[in-house]
């Protein structure tokens, strides 16, 4: 299967099957060989694959979402990316490992939780990065001790690593979806103004990061063959949030709720259920938990719901049927911005193919007849 690694339509949950789930290390390895990485940077193939298998293993195999197989999914699209003319002409042997590293370490030992709940219940983690970006933070620091611990970059100068270290926060935090306005403004004023230049590093990595941003979120992108296995895994991974929220008495984080939510209303803002007596419970749980009320649900709150449906914001989640409920949800909201601006940097086949992928996804979820909600 590794021959079509650099197709759009690459079947990776097959692919996990074939390896005996040890799709990771399989992809990653060989796609340091293939980009000539092992060579250049002369890394032991015996070290390289040892981090391999350690970063693997810190994924956690009991999140439906969030685990090894994501992160192979993310790595075989930043491939792709790599591939693109606009990025395979430009950036550095240092900027493609990088890329790699990044995306296979960008989730790394993920509780299947988000930064609400973990800010909720006073997680250590919450505590230690001051609420802000804990998850990606997180990511980053295990990122880099298993880099440390594998020794895999001991021959380079200390100075490269640090910097190399450094370089892969930056791209880890970007991954961030609450910070992704501010990411995509950047971005947008560069392609407005016609001015970003590959020769520059500072707007190279800058492209970096939205690749990573890309590839991180590309789910609805793909085909709806793929596309609609990591929506059900997304749904079953927050329901299973709502359920441990309700186990402990705690207000059901928007979303989160498997009886007045689904996967239908997560990707595209559809209401599928009907029991809205349980979810306007829910919703009031949720108003006394953050002492909101109505006044406070304006614009920014409603971004912030919307923000919240990849991963996680610090701020309050406000209640859907207030308003805030978006036309459509992750899909209009999140991906769409950030590939619209991808396709102006990036003008491919490729990127015109994952538009078109995305509005008939999206089209399927909103048309309840186009698909079949099946529990996750
Ligand atoms: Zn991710």
């Amino acid at each position: 299967m590794l021959d079509k690694v650099d197709s759009w339509d690459f079947d990776i949950f097959m692919f996990d099957r074939a390896t005996n789930g040890n799709g990771l290390v399989t992809l990653t390895f060989h796609l340091f060989l293939q980009l000539g990485l092992t060579r250049l940077f002369r890394l032991d193939p015996i070290k390289l694959r040892s981090f391999l298998v350690m970063v693997q293993a810190d994924y956690h195999q009991r999140n439906p979402y969030h685990n090894s197989l994501h992160a192979t999914d993310v790595t075989q699209a930043m491939y792709c990316f790599l591939r693109q003319p606009k990025l395979a002409t430009t950036l550095s042997s240092c900027d493609m490992l990088l890329a790699l590293v990044a995306a296979v370490t960008h989730d790394l030992d993920h509780p299947g939780v988000n930064q609400g709940f973990l800010v909720r219940t006073g997680h250590h983690l919450a505590a230690l990065y001051k609420n802000s970006s804990v998850l990606e933070s997180h990511h980053w620091r295990c990122a880099v001790s298993l880099l440390r611990e594998s020794g895999l970059l001991d021959h380079l100068p200390i100075t490269d690593r640090l910097n190399l270290e450094e370089r892969l926060g930056s791209l880890i935090l970007a991954t961030d979806i609450s910070q992704q306005n501010r990411y995509l403004a950047r971005f947008r004023e560069h392609l407005d103004r016609e001015d970003l230049s590959m020769a520059d590093p500072s707007h190279r990595h800058l492209v970096l990061q939205i690749t990573m941003k890309c590839a991180d979120i590309c789910n609805p992108c793909r085909v709806w063959r793929l596309s609609s296995q990591w929506s059900s895994r997304v749904t079953a991974e927050f329901f299973h949030q709502g359920d441990v929220e309700k186990k402990h008495g705690m207000a059901v984080s928007p979303l989160c709720d498997r009886l007045s939510d689904s996967t239908a209303h997560i990707q595209a803002g559809m209401h599928t259920h009907t029991n809205t007596q349980t979810h306007k419970q829910t919703n009031k749980q949720t108003l006394n938990s953050h002492t909101l009320n109505s006044h406070t649900l304006n614009s920014h709150t409603l971004n912030s719901h919307i923000l919240f449906l990849h991963k996680h914001t610090s701020s309050p989640p406000p209640l859907p049927e207030l308003q805030c409920c978006p036309p459509s949800g992750f899909i209009r909201h999140v991906v769409e911005p950030l590939f619209r601006e991808w396709c102006r940097f990036s003008c491919t086949s490729l990127s015109h193919r994952m538009l078109a992928h995305l509005q008939t996804n999206l089209d399927r979820w909103t048309d309840p007849s186009q698909h079949p909600e099946t529990p996750p």
